[in-house]
């Protein structure tokens, strides 16, 4: 990440697309860790948190949630990265498209037409798109929704000057390190765990459920042999497809993968 003025208070903008704020929210719920964040960051938009004028910038970090789904949203996402030394994004929407994404496998036109009375007033792209496709990022915060404590290793690290420490691991190392028994060996129950990037502490097979993969793909992800394995233990095509096209069926892993089973 770029270097900072450690003199200076950051001003730092919170921005929102196409998405449920759920992200947004995780921010908010740092109760303990909110005052005194506020006494090192200027949070001069946060449209979520406060109601302020929109200033234009510059802003020292951006920080962005949400998915490009809108010609508005494109136009926006530019200006907000012209305007911004820092920009980051948070969770499975702004870093895979979301749930939204799903439009991008089928006719965009239909779909407007089947939901909306009047479709000729809205104006959205026919996909949907994370925010890397568009702009330069610095750094993508995975989840849907994040988790809090890596927000706050974000910030911090960016507040010192360093990479942040979150590592580029699978969901199965964290069920390793809590000592949950794993669904599959156990129960033969599909999981996404070994393909799916870590930071949520493996919250689902903790609860005995297989992981669907909310917080994306790590890097190197075994697709292929995870379809396989599905495969194996008589899952279908269908069923192999709907497992990787989900939260973050626009992520290029987890994309080609429900694509091989089309
Ligand atoms: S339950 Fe899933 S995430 Fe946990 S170790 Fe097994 S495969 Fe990995
Ligand atoms: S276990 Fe998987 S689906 Fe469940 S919260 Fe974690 S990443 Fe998301």
């Amino acid at each position: 990440m770029v270097v900072r003025n450690k003199a200076a208070r950051p001003r730092v903008g919170v921005f929102k697309f196409a998405s449920c704020d759920g992200c947004q929210l995780t921010l908010l719920n740092c109760e303990d860790e909110l005052l005194l964040l506020a006494g090192k960051i200027d949070i001069v938009h946060f449209p979520e948190g406060a109601s302020p004028a929109r200033p234009d910038g510059p802003f020292d970090l951006a920080i962005v949630e949400g998915s490009v789904s809108t010609p508005e949203q494109l136009r926006e996402v530019r200006h907000i990265r012209s305007r911004s030394r820092v920009l980051v994004t948070l969770g499975a929407c702004a870093s895979s498209g979301g749930i939204q994404a799903l439009r991008n496998f089928a006719n965009h036109d239909e779909f407007r037409k089947a939901v909306y009375a009047r479709p000729e007033y809205i104006a959205s792209l026919a996909t949907s798109t994370p925010v890397s496709h568009h702009v330069p990022v610095d750094f993508e915060l995975r989840g849907c929704p994040i988790d809090k404590n890596q927000l706050l290793e974000l910030i911090s690290a960016y507040l010192r000057g360093r990479s942040p420490a979150i590592k580029n691991e699978s969901v199965c190392f964290e069920c390793k390190r809590r000592g949950t028994v794993c669904v599959v060996v156990a129960d033969n129950t599909p999981c996404l765990g070994p393909v799916t990037h870590a930071g949520c502490g493996a919250i689902c097979p903790a609860f005995r459920r297989g992981c669907y993969g909310c917080f994306g793909p790590r890097e190197a992800a075994a697709t292929e042999s995870l379809a396989a394995h599905m495969k194996n233990i008589g899952k279908s095509e269908q069923e192999i497809l709907r497992s990787f096209r989900l939260f973050t069926a626009g992520a290029p892993a987890f994309e080609d993968e429900s694509r091989r089973h089309e």
